[in-house]
């Protein structure tokens, strides 16, 4: 049997016809509705003359039109080329016309986003918008999935090896690049994803994560796969998270530790009694022991982290803790989950040293983790170059560099392009921001190396207090010198409004060394 996307959806149709599959902004359909309205995109796109491998990309908040999308796409064995809706106008150009784009579906609200480059555009033939308000030339979406009545499909011949999603990376360490994922790609990171998250068929999703980003990208699968029901809306903030929760009941979240954090703090700030069935929080991106205790403590959610890439799926590790370490003390499960986790099945990940050889499991020596394993991307698009670079030996490079424990859970410590270099001593930037965090004044914080006269580099970090607190520069440096090895301690701070960061919540660095190189003149 081909493992092929659109079996997802069947299945979820045969099993689960008359249950809500997406709750979206007031609007509530079955599987059987959803999968009518995707037979219908996929009709009115093959009309439009989309063929097997086409590129179609969405410029849309997360949606029902959004994730019909998926299958409708899918099941005409084309590919989808979701966008960032935080690019800049040259962004889209360089994605549309490298990707050769041909139809582009836009949510109204973003439309402005698109107008004023359209010109530009190379091999963009038609323009939908989603909840089309104004008159422009472009075709509106509910009108034109109503002119294709037909809800039957005659599917397309698909290979689990054909291309189905291109998706452009974060552009957290420089351009955006274009990976090429396959059906079997998709498919196999599903059935193991939701092994390891134990998503059932009473689980209520709530999208927190943007759909065009990678993290969020899986859920369309494994959700639909098990007939869950989505939860979706175009905007959400702290208040309204905490709303759907209770209106929906909510089983599931994933989102961004910033995210997280943020609603903490409203937790802390509005009290909000919420009724809530929340069984598990899941997030990426190493938060220290202290953020996950506050969450599980506060909120009562259980914690989970997750590693992945977009190159991998992207999921290849998982921090839960196995049956064989829930008699540790608790403090210790924390750290264990703090970590980014064992590999998931399916993953093979491994720490290599300089010499290519598996580093030691003593949560000390730190090599660049490597991937291999169902999830690995066919390779860049039209990028051979950066294919080859990435791609070596069977192994997926990551340019994540990590320790492995006793446990062979592994930690990330760092991007390889983060590292601060100080004295010949590698210096960790999370772990230096993971002691900025405990400071109480303190909301976010990156670090990053900066020159100095004679250690090369040192840590400087750019903060962002929380509301209505204070604290000096000489403060917080005293206070990380009294909780760090003195040569990791920071030796500057630039305090700012708020931090860079992509769409998904990361925070770009590259962005912060380039202000700081800017003010230094
Ligand atoms: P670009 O490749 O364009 O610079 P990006 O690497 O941020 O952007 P993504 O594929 O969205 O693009 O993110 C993958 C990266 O996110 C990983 O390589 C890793 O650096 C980071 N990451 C993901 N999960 C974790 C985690 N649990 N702990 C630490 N870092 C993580
Ligand atoms: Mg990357």
């Amino acid at each position: 049997v081909p493992l092929i996307l659109p079996d997802f959806l069947d299945r979820a149709v045969t099993l689960y016809g008359e249950k809500v599959a997406v709750h979206c902004e007031g609007r509530t359909v079955t599987y059987q509705q959803l999968n009518g309205r995707v037979n219908q995109l996929s009709n009115g796109l093959r009309k439009l003359g989309v063929d097997k491998g086409d590129r179609i990309a969405y410029l849309a908040g997360n949606t029902l039109e959004m994730l019909e999308g998926f299958y409708g796409v899918f099941q005409l064995g084309a590919v989808m080329v979701p966008l960032n809706i935080r690019l800049k106008p040259e962004d889209y150009v360089f994605i549309l016309n490298h990707s050769e784009s041909k139809v582009l579906f836009v949510d109204q609200d973003l439309y402005s986003l698109i107008e004023p480059i359209i010109v530009q555009l190379e091999t963009v033939e038609n323009i939908i918008v989603h909840y089309k308000e104004q008159d422009t030339n472009a075709t509106d979406y509910d009108s034109w999935l109503a002119s294709h009545i037909s809800t039957d499909f005659d599917r397309a011949d698909i290979d689990e090896n054909d291309m189905c999603s291109l998706l452009y990376t974060s552009g957290t360490t420089g351009n955006p690049k274009g990976v090429m994922l396959t059906h079997r790609n998709n498919y196999l990171h599903a059935m193991s994803t939701m092994h390891h998250l134990r998503v059932k068929e009473s689980d209520i999703y709530l999208h927190v994560l943007p759909m065009f980003h990678v993290n969020g990208w899986g859920a369309p699968f494994y959700y639909t796969a098990n007939g869950a029901t989505h939860i979706c809306s175009r905007k959400t903030t702290p208040e309204s998270i905490f709303k759907a929760l209770q209106d929906y009941r909510v089983t599931v979240l994933h989102m961004a530790p910033t995210v997280l954090n943020a609603l903490l703090q409203y937790h802390d700030e509005h009290h909000p009694v919420v009724e809530q069935d929340v069984r598990v929080v899941i997030a990426g991106s190493a938060p220290p022991p202290a953020f996950i205790t506050r969450v599980e403590e506060e909120l009562g959610w259980e914690f989970i982290q997750v590693y992945g890439m977009t190159e991998s799926s992207p999921l290849s590790l998982v921090s839960t803790i196995h049956s064989h370490l829930t008699d540790l003390p608790k403090v210790q499960q924390t750290v264990l989950k703090s970590k980014a986790g064992y590999p998931m099945i399916g993953s093979d990940v491994r720490v290599l040293g300089a010499n290519g050889d598996e580093v030691e499991h003593d949560g000390v020596q730190v090599g660049e983790v490597a991937v291999r394993g169902h999830g690995v991307m066919k390779g860049y698009w039209k990028n051979e170059q950066a294919t080859q670079e990435t791609l070596r030996d069977g192994w997926l490079f990551t340019g994540d560099m990590g320790t492995v424990d006793e446990y062979g859970y592994i930690n990330i410590v760092d991007r390889k392009k983060d590292v601060i270099i100080s004295g010949g001593e590698n210096i960790s930037s999370i772990e230096v921001e993971g002691v900025l965090y405990e400071h109480p004044a303190v909301l976010e914080a990156a670090v990053i190396a900066v020159p100095h006269e004679k250690w090369g580099e040192t840590p400087h970090a750019y903060i962002v207090l929380r509301e209505n607190m204070e604290a000096a520069e000489e403060e917080i440096i005293a206070f990380s010198r009294e909780r760090l090895a003195h040569f990791k301690a920071v030796t500057g701070i630039t305090f700012v409004d708020e931090l860079p960061k992509t769409a998904s919540g990361k925070i770009q660095k590259v962005q912060i060394r380039d202000a700081y190189w800017e003010a230094r003149g």
